[in-house]
């Protein structure tokens, strides 16, 4: 059967920003016949994510992510359908997920390496299962459980940078949920900065590529940050950073400003912030989503009820075509994404 799929082309090298020509759609065929244990998938939705920036070097510089090799097909987060089964828990019109979904239209996989999804739990929203209530929204909950200390009561504020962004949205919002009394998010436009507002429940937003930053937050935390969500390192985190309280928390989520430059993960905080951060006893522990899927389950349906309570908002911003998807990530890297950027492969 022929194919269409998508391999890496070249790679931007550690220090380059990535452009869209580093991936190239390519027709390619896959066997006629599904084995024993495999099911034939027709991939729906692919996820990018800025993760992927790793893999496209030789090394990744993380013992858990693999580095995409010239020419072959690249993989992440994808949803499909089922159209044909040789494996005895999925049938023909199931949908199932993977991490390492091939960027591929139709593909024969390992059943045993998929998951079957529910589509009623994100009322039938499937690409939701790659955004709030797949890894993303689970790296929002629990990087804010496992690392941000937050308690219904304590009257804390929080900050979060990438905003946004598909983790930093929800981790403002589930932030609230989880107790928080005031919640501010940094943000790369104007119009980000009005959707945190008027749509997420945000107290207030800053666009970073306008005005003083460190002189808006001061004004919007007139009780400095107690707990600082950070997606994106570099000089915001640095500003973040000087105005947080007293033994008070940094979810160290990602570094993203950090990901085109060859420094090691997590970067060191300059030597200014890094006494400022030992002087007040602030925590900047690593945190991995995948270090707690045994906590996947529970999570997932309690994103899920929020979202069918209207507790969580979702936005993402969908690119159509698989011969759109470097474009996709491109466009992502550098902040055309509101929400989670998805590929829908289907049309
Ligand atoms: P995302 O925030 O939806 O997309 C990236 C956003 O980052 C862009 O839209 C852009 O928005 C912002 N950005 C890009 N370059 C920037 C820069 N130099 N300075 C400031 N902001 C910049 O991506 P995501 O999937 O939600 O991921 C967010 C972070 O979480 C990433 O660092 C990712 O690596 C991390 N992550 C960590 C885990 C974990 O287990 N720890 C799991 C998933 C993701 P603006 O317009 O605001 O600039």
């Amino acid at each position: 059967m022929i194919v269409q799929r998508v391999v890496l082309n070249s790679r931007p090298g550690k220090n380059g920003v990535p452009v869209a020509e580093n991936f190239q759609l390519e027709q390619s065929t896959i066997a006629d016949a599904v084995q024993a244990g495999q099911v034939r998938v027709k991939t729906l939705y692919l996820s990018v994510d800025p993760y992927m920036r790793c893999r496209m070097n030789e090394e990744t510089g993380s013992d858990y992510l693999q580095p995409w090799q010239l020419s072959e097909v690249a993989d992440g987060g994808g949803i499909g359908v089922v159209e044909e089964s040789q494996h005895h828990n999925l049938a023909k019109g199931d949908f199932v997920t993977s991490f390492t979904w091939p960027w591929q239209t139709v593909a024969i996989l390992d059943g045993n390496s998929l998951q079957k999804l529910v589509p009623q739990l994100v009322n039938g929203r499937l690409s939701y299962f790659l955004g709030a209530a797949g890894i993303t929204g689970l790296t929002a909950l629990l990087g804010i459980r496992e690392k941000g200390h937050v308690a219904v009561g304590a009257n804390q504020t929080m900050v979060v940078s990438g905003a946004a962004g598909a983790c930093g949205s929800l981790a403002g919002q589930i932030g609230r949920l989880e107790g928080c009394t005031r919640v501010v998010g940094i943000a790369g436009t104007d119009e980000k900065c009005s959707i945190l507002v008027q749509e997420m429940g945000f107290d207030a937003a800053i666009n970073y590529k306008k005005g003083d930053v460190a002189k808006q937050l001061r004004e919007l935390c007139p009780g400095g940050v107690d707990v600082y969500f950070d997606n994106v390192g570099g000089d915001i985190s640095d500003t973040v950073i000087s105005q947080m309280n007293q033994n008070s928390h940094i979810i160290l989520c990602g570094q993203i400003s950090q990901y085109n430059k060859d420094v090691p993960y997590p970067p060191p905080l300059p030597p200014d912030i890094e006494k400022i951060r030992n002087e007040r006893n602030i925590t900047r522990e690593r945190f991995l989503v995948l270090n707690y899927m045994d906590k996947q389950e529970a999570s997932v349906l309690q994103l899920c009820q929020w979202i069918q309570e209207g507790k969580l908002k979702v936005r993402e911003t969908v690119v159509e075509g698989l011969a759109n998807i470097g474009a996709a990530f491109q466009s992502m890297m550098s902040g055309g994404n509101i929400g989670k950027q998805i590929v829908s492969v289907s049309k």
